[in-house]
């Protein structure tokens, strides 16, 4: 018995002399385990070899029934390890780190003076919302996502229709009738997994904004009606939140950064009241060219990158525009209104 004893052990030193897998040397010693039982069995009593190992068959057999049993054990444990998939893989215990993937995959931010670790890492833990997951939110919403912003709140209560996938880029043809923020979440998975979202299948209220907001650190107004712009407006302005704000023409387009919180005016003083309905007129009435959401979406991606990281200087009280038809850009200097009833001395709290 000694004799079987000591050939494991050598078998165990040879395989560690040589480097051999444990896996190998384990199955190595399931076949001189094995050997011994046969030989146990098969010759009679009193053999040299029987007396040498053991002369009772009884004890190699619950040996290698034990080691059967923890093999087989260790396998159903690895395939339900890998069934479950890598999301039972463990996490960073810190969120703020980046991970050796993440850090692969921005690469080209990180080597950018002005954002660098620091501002990925600080992209990683940015909470940012878009409202309306349309021609604007589609192209912030795929930006933001590549870009690394760790949490993406989508709030939009429409379905993808055919005629929206014109411009609606993160929409496509298979998601017509899905709700728009399903759709957006799973592009934005897609795109990067390692950013989570949030969506709210459902229209933006009064009632509804101040807790929605508290959860996010910037707002993107990516909505297409004077009433959502005026709910966000009063909303992040409550929340002294920076809205970064966007709006559409057919060929043209307008991006702010409104940060009252900071000394800029809002949505408000800017259009204190609704715009004559024959005058606002919907994307659907009037038409709009494919690229220019894409154009002005991805400015106020920009934007929400340089308020996170803190490169440049953002569009605080000035507004850009586009002119697609001429390919033309200029800047305009906004005042706030001191007389505003949302971010003016006299507001009105609610
Ligand atoms: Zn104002």
């Amino acid at each position: 018995m000694f004799v079987v004893f000591l050939m494991i052990a050598v078998l165990w030193g040879i395989g560690a002399a040589m480097k051999a897998p444990r896996k190998q040397r384990w199955i190595m010693t399931g076949i001189l385990l094995g050997g011994v039982l046969i030989v146990q069995l098969i010759l009679p009593d009193g053999h040299p070899l029987r007396e040498a190992t053991g002369s009772s068959p009884m004890l190699w057999a619950l040996i290698l029934a034990f080691g059967a049993i923890v093999y087989a054990y260790r396998l159903g444990l690895g395939k339900l390890r890998a069934a479950a998939g890598p999301s039972m893989a463990p996490e960073p215990v810190d969120p703020s780190k980046l991970t050796e993937a993440e850090l692969d995959r921005y690469a080209r931010h990180i080597v950018l003076r002005e954002i660098g670790g620091a501002g990925q890492r600080a992209l990683k833990q940015a909470k940012v919302l878009i409202i309306g997951a349309g021609g604007l939110g589609s192209p912030v919403g795929l930006y933001l996502a590549a870009s690394g912003v760790g949490t993406i709140g989508i709030i939009d209560d429409d379905t993808v229709d055919a005629s929206n996938l014109q411009r609606q880029i993160i929409h496509t043809d298979d998601a017509i009738g899905v709700p728009k923020v399903e759709s957006a979440a799973d592009r934005i998975a897609a795109l990067n997994p390692y950013v989570s979202v949030r969506t709210y299948n459902r229209k933006l209220t009064a009632v509804n904004s101040a807790d929605l907001f508290a959860d996010f650190d910037i707002i993107v107004d990516g909505s297409d009606s004077y009433d959502t712009r005026s709910i966000a407006n009063a909303a992040a302005v409550a929340a002294r939140k920076p809205l970064v704000s966007g709006a559409l023409g057919s060929w043209d387009g307008q991006v702010t950064v409104f940060d009252p919180a900071q000394g800029t005016g809002c949505y408000a003083c800017l259009f204190p009241t609704a715009p004559d309905p024959a005058v606002n007129t919907s994307c659907a009435a009037t038409g709009v060219a494919a690229p220019v959401p894409g154009i002005v979406g991805s400015l106020m991606t920009a934007e929400v990158v340089k308020l996170i990281t803190g490169a440049g200087t953002p569009l605080r009280g000035q507004m850009l525009i586009y002119d697609g038809l001429h390919a033309d850009t200029r800047k305009i200097a906004l005042r706030p209104n001191p007389q505003c009833p949302v971010c003016g001395p006299n507001r009105k709290e609610s």
